[in-house]
């Protein structure tokens, strides 16, 4: 989730851009990131801010089955030698894109079926308007950062 709100925000222009980022997240690629999957990943991160600007609790969870339909991996439960059980997300040789649109999609559905459909949103700047999930304890958070919220309360 932290990773989609990341590349949304500023969407990487190119292939190693895209690849370096993923790679910073943890999540390193297969087989070299391709324009395919700069491609896929832009499809996937605009579903993702579809569902930001939802207008309502009811519409983002429609966005979101929608897109819970669409990761074509489902978690399964595997079991590795020496580490035993674990949810995995995705199968193995799937292109980068589609494994992304897969993680942003299963790393947001816990956070807002758990902790309530309306923690996401954007920062109440409007020259900021950045996405972000809010986890705060009241899920009334209304800016991205402590900057733009100091920002505000000085204008
Ligand atoms: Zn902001």
């Amino acid at each position: 989730m932290n990773l989609a709100a990341d590349l949304a925000n500023h969407r990487p222009e190119t292939v190693d851009e895209l690849a370096d980022r993923c790679r910073a997240a943890g999540l390193v690629p297969e087989s070299p990131a391709t324009g395919d999957d700069l491609d896929r990943t832009r499809t996937a991160l605009d579903a993702w801010e579809r569902l930001v600007d939802a207008d309502g609790d009811d519409e983002r969870a429609d966005l979101l089955t929608q897109m819970l339909a669409e990761a074509a991996a489902y978690p399964r439960p595997t079991f590795h030698d020496g580490t035993g059980w674990h949810l995995l997300y995705r199968y193995a040789e799937q292109p980068l894109g589609s494994v992304l649109f897969t993680l942003f999609t299963v790393g947001t559905t816990p956070h807002l079926a758990g902790r309530g459909m309306h923690r996401l949103r954007r920062c109440e700047v409007p020259e900021c308007n950045t996405a972000f999930a809010d986890t705060s304890p009241t899920g009334r958070r209304r800016y991205c950062s402590q900057r733009c919220d100091n920002r505000d309360a000085v204008r």
